[in-house]
């Protein structure tokens, strides 16, 4: 399996080297809004699925093929086709990448694994954390995300809260706007109280803009972002 793609540039992250940790669209969520279609079968099994020493030695020779592009990048990225922590080896993974390059390292996760404080341990060596969390109750996080059946986003919130005090990086918090299921007042007030629970050091909103695994998915405008931005409030930003 190749794990690397890119680089891309992106609003974000500026010029980024991608690297995906599982086949494609192995995840513990289907959402709504994903890109990679739908999923066929959800999954929080945790193993290597793709051997470490191959990602590494994959990086190795990009690095080695790119020296000047590579001179331009801002991060190497884990994510792409899945949930990359469903990759039981990312502490060796992000503690390879560090050996092999300064360039930081900057970790896309849905957040589901989290709740185990081991898993949580072994992505502190990342520059920056980007945890999505698209709801601060349960029934509109089952709309929005469709998880394994168990998964509770008020386990996810208490991880998000455990893993700032553990974790000394940048976190920025993804929040997904999908018109019509997340986009409410009540909630947008719900999901403020919990950014500041959280405490992370941006809370990013975004709203789906390509396409997505489900029809009829609309994006939030524009305007009601930077209100529910002005609502959240200090960390928060439109992107
Ligand atoms: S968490 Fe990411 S990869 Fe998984 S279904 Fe949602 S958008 Fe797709």
């Amino acid at each position: 399996m190749k794990s690397i793609y890119g680089p891309v540039q992106s609003r974000r992250l500026g010029f980024s080297l991608g690297i995906s940790l599982t086949p494609h669209k192995t995840c513990s969520f289907d959402c709504v809004y994903c890109q990679l279609g739908a999923s066929a079968r959800r999954t929080r099994e945790r193993k290597p699925y793709v051997p470490v020493e191959d990602v590494l030695a994959e990086l190795r020779a990009w690095l080695a093929d790119n020296a000047a592009l590579a001179g331009k990048l801002d991060y190497v990225t884990l994510s792409g086709s899945g949930e990359p922590v469903l990759h039981s080896g990312i502490g060796q993974i992000i503690a390879g990448i560090k050996a092999l390059t300064a360039i930081p390292v900057c970790l896309i996760t849905n957040s589901s694994l989290l709740v185990d404080a081991a898993v949580r341990k072994s992505i502190l060596g990342a520059d920056v954390i980007i945890p999505s969390l698209d709801a601060a109750t349960q029934d509109i996080f089952e709309r929005i995300d469709r998880p394994m059946p168990g998964i509770q986003v008020e386990d996810i919130i208490a991880a998000l809260v455990a893993l700032r005090k553990e974790y000394a990086g940048r976190i920025w918090l993804e929040v997904m706007l999908v018109k019509g299921i997340n986009d409410s007042r009540e909630h947008i007030k719900l999901l403020a109280q919990t950014v500041k629970r959280i405490g992370p050091d941006k809370c990013q909103l975004t709203s789906p803009v390509r396409c997505t695994a489900e029809k009829d998915i609309f994006p939030v405008e524009r305007g009601a972002m930077e209100s529910f931005c002005a609502l959240i409030g200090g960390v928060c930003e439109v992107y």
